[in-house]
């Protein structure tokens, strides 16, 4: 281990897990969390064993969506996942505390130490897919949490309005200086289709996210609707009935 911070630990004995997507985003509140989750869904129901860290250890919305709110069990060396109803394992800060409505107030770097120890002291079970949901931003607690996991690549999610402030080419940026492929942009919040006629309402404009995918050479691997049913289901803890397939070419490039 030779006691730096950022080493990558190894996995817990007899654990396995084969892939690790990060899902990141430029800033706050663009709908991180509900595609790290519908990523999983998504995967869990092509027949992969799949798993979410939710590394967004300020901001845990993960065990939410799924209406987890009970607690993780362990042993000092080890704590189990949490299982959702269809099966996805799960770990989260908020199934560790006391009360899931308290504020977690630490910095970076402790920040690091937990999800590294979410990395090496949980029981993943043969995860065929982890999806880790990151902390927000570009700032010293993301960069810590890449430090401390072995990621494969990662999913940029963005909004067309994030597009004004540069916050993506931030992210994009990120992930080219640590050496992670990025395996593409998914725009969320893109319109809002009319529930009489169905016309899409571009709110904050059209084109711009594939205009910034084509800069950067990526694929634009979605560009998902604002819809209040989706809302509805992640605030009833029922993302896992969610059926519509946005990300399916998300979930296809993931598989090859
Ligand atoms: P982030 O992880 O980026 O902070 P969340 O995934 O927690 O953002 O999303 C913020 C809120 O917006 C949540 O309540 C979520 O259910 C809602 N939301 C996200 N995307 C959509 C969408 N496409 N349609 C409707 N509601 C959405």
């Amino acid at each position: 281990q030779g006691g730096s911070p950022f080493q990558i630990k190894p996995l817990h004995e007899g654990c396995h897990v084969r892939k690790v997507y990060g899902v990141v985003s430029g800033k706050g509140g663009v709908g991180k969390s509900m595609v790290t989750s519908q990523l999983a869904v998504t995967m869990q129901r092509r027949g992969h064993r799949t798993a979410i860290l939710d590394a967004d250890v300020t901001g845990p919305s993960i065990p939410k969506c799924f209406g987890i709110h009970g607690r993780a069990v362990g042993s000092e060396d080890a704590i189990l996942p949490v299982q959702t109803e269809t099966g996805i394992q799960l770990m989260s800060v908020n199934l560790l505390l006391e009360h899931e409505t308290d504020p977690v107030i630490w910095r970076g770097p402790v920040i690091g130490g937990v999800v590294q120890q979410f990395w090496g002291d949980v029981l993943w079970q043969d995860v065929d897919y982890m999806f880790v949901d990151m902390p927000p931003g570009t700032g010293d607690v993301a960069l810590n949490v890449f430090q401390t996991l072995p990621v494969d690549g990662v999913i940029i999610v963005t909004s067309p309005q994030d597009l004004v402030g540069m916050v993506v080419e931030k992210a994009v940026k990120m992930a080219q200086m640590m050496n992670i492929p990025i395996v593409g942009l998914v725009e969320n919040m893109s319109y809002l289709a009319c529930p009489d006629c169905g016309r899409k309402i571009y709110l904050f404009g059209e084109g711009k996210t594939q205009e910034a995918a084509d800069r950067y050479g990526l694929p634009l691997l979605a560009q998902m609707p604002i819809d209040p049913a989706l809302a509805a289901l992640v605030d009833a803890g029922r993302i896992e009935d969610f059926q519509g397939s946005w990300l399916s070419a998300a979930a296809d490039r993931l598989e090859c």
